[in-house]
């Protein structure tokens, strides 16, 4: 039989396989990276992210809450991550990357509502406008998934700024937002213009930084 993932972990644990540094990578994050938990990404490994260089909060959907009209948090993990990475580690992108297929956004987009997911159901509540927009228009399935996670980066994007150092920042220059969908089969980025909040591939850079662009 083959070893269950908590064996593997195990036997990797053997130093030998271990890839081991004598001191851990320089804590300089320049980006608050949120994402979703979905278990087919892995941020770092996808984009290519060198180590301390982003803080990473993972999170069903890439779900930005924001702050209620009290000024409370909606939810307080996200609450902290962002002031974190904002107001202590200075730093100096905030990227929301929803991705293709995820079931995070399937469930909010079906309206899926069981005694078995409520906490779920209860967590996707500041994406019900979004959906209710998406459903307004006429379409097949995959259409309205799509527009779910356009659409739920753009509301993500703007429930950041209802965090007033995060509006500041922004303000002054010294934080960028950007929004993103990754493909979860080819990993390539659709990114939003912040202008016009259309979706469109990434455009790559060559001549700098190493990769096949190169
Ligand atoms: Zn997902």
């Amino acid at each position: 039989m083959d070893a269950d993932i908590m064996q593997k972990i195990r036997q990797r644990q053997a130093l030998a396989l271990v890839p081991r540094t004598d001191k851990p990578a320089k804590h300089q994050p320049e980006m608050l990276y949120i994402g979703c938990i979905d278990a087919r990404l892995d941020p770092v490994a996808d984009i290519g992210i060198e180590q301390g260089k982003a803080l990473i909060h993972r999170t069903i959907g890439a779900v930005v809450a924001g702050l209620d009209e009290q000024g409370k948090p909606r939810h307080l993990s996200e609450a902290a991550s962002v002031e974190f990475a904002v107001n202590v580690m200075k730093v100096k992108h905030i990227v929301v990357s929803a991705h293709t297929n995820c079931g995070g956004l399937g469930a909010c987009l079906r309206g899926d509502n069981k005694p078995e997911t409520s906490h779920l159901t209860e967590y996707l509540e500041p994406l019900l406008p979004v959906r209710e927009a998406v459903l307004e228009h006429p379409g097949e399935e995959e259409a309205h998934a799509h527009a779910m996670e356009e659409g739920s980066v753009r509301q993500s994007i703007d429930n950041l700024r209802t965090y007033p150092f995060v509006a500041e920042a922004e303000k002054r220059g010294e934080l960028q937002l950007h929004g993103w969908v990754i493909d979860t089969a080819t990993k390539l980025i659709s990114e939003m213009n912040p202008q016009t909040l259309q979706f469109k591939p990434m455009a790559a850079a060559r001549g700098t930084g190493a990769g096949p662009g190169r």
